[in-house]
């Protein structure tokens, strides 16, 4: 049959594309958002530096106790892991998420916590079962789940997400869907292998109809007055001031994903630099060493948290938050 063979290779083909370039993280659509004012990072830090508290109420809650491959949060093949002579094995960490609570705009959050369902028994859970053993799901112990926080302190008007892997989004069934869930460039587009495999249970644990808002960050080195010949990373650090006061923002990390970002809040205590998983470990953070085999870019992810360690050295007395332990 000489069609078959042209039929076959009508569907093969886009299938091997999809494999070379990988799939989306979920196959859900977003729209661009132009919020906050864009941000240059010499006038953020001085700001900062001679007012660290602000108006921003800051919350940081535990919302479970996980336990996953120490490989897979540390890179082992970093020179500083191998002189540690790091073991494999299952490394004991946390799942956060961040109220962001700003006197004027209301109260917004930063990652979801844990939905309501994950309380229940693991067959209900919107989970493939592939996914829930590569991720080691029968270790996650709930402590709070959204859906209680948010009766107990009301529907935020927006949240922020440090990135799409599935351990932040596992909130999101708790959050109303007329919240809009605010990502970084290219977040929910990037194509990855992985992803041929957590697509379904990204789409089925954010919900339909899921209001995805990707923020437009400032070009790269469009201000070339921030750029230092002594330190390369300063021009190139995309910032958002996102409430346009100073109080809250938004800096685009990519390497772990795409799309990652950090935050840095101004809050009353002081100011709070949320890092997200651009590093996930307090071992990590102190060694300076990127994660390893949950990062999409060894390279990316190793400046991001260059461009970081270089921040919190700047504003001492910052109050640092990593992705999944505490310092
Ligand atoms: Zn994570």
């Amino acid at each position: 049959m000489p069609f078959s063979f042209k039929r076959n290779l009508i569907i093969l083909v886009p299938a091997l594309l999809s494999l070379l370039t990988g799939c989306a993280v979920t196959s859900m659509e977003y729209e661009p958002v132009k919020a906050g004012a864009p941000a240059d990072l010499a006038a953020m830090v001085s700001s900062l530096e001679s007012t660290p508290k602000g108006p921003i109420r800051f919350r940081k809650i535990v919302a479970a106790d996980w336990a996953v491959a120490r490989d897979g949060l540390i890179n082992f093949e970093h020179p500083e892991a191998l002189k540690a002579g790091l073991e494999e094995g299952l490394e004991p960490i946390q799942i956060y998420f961040y109220a962001i609570e700003h006197p004027q705009h209301g109260l917004f959050l930063v990652d979801t916590g844990m939905a309501a369902i994950f309380a229940e028994e693991s067959d209900n859970w919107p989970v493939s079962s592939l996914v829930k053993s590569a991720m080691n799901m029968d270790k996650l112990q709930v402590r709070v789940t959204t859906k209680n926080w948010l009766e107990q302190n009301g529907s935020p008007r927006g949240v922020f997400l440090t990135h799409m892997h599935l351990d932040h989004i596992l909130g999101s069934r708790d959050i109303d869907k007329s919240v809009p869930f605010y990502i970084g460039p290219d977040e929910s587009t990037y194509g990855a292998f992985m992803n041929m495999f957590v697509q379904g249970t990204t789409d089925d644990v954010l919900g339909t109809d899921r209001k995805l808002q990707e923020l437009r960050f400032p070009t790269p080195g469009a201000n070339p007055s921030v750029a230092a010949a002594d330190d390369p990373q300063k021009g190139r650090m995309r910032i958002l001031d996102f409430f346009g006061d100073g109080s809250f923002y938004a800096i685009h990390v990519p390497g772990h994903t795409a799309g990652s970002m950090a935050f840095i809040v101004r809050s009353t205590e002081g100011l709070q630099l949320i890092v997200g998983d651009t590093c996930h470990t307090a071992w990590g953070w102190k060694h300076n060493v990127p994660p390893g085999s949950f990062t999409m870019d060894q390279e990316g992810n190793a400046h991001s948290l260059d461009a970081l360690q270089s921040l919190v050295q700047e504003l001492p007395g910052l109050r640092i938050h990593l992705g999944h332990q505490s310092l």
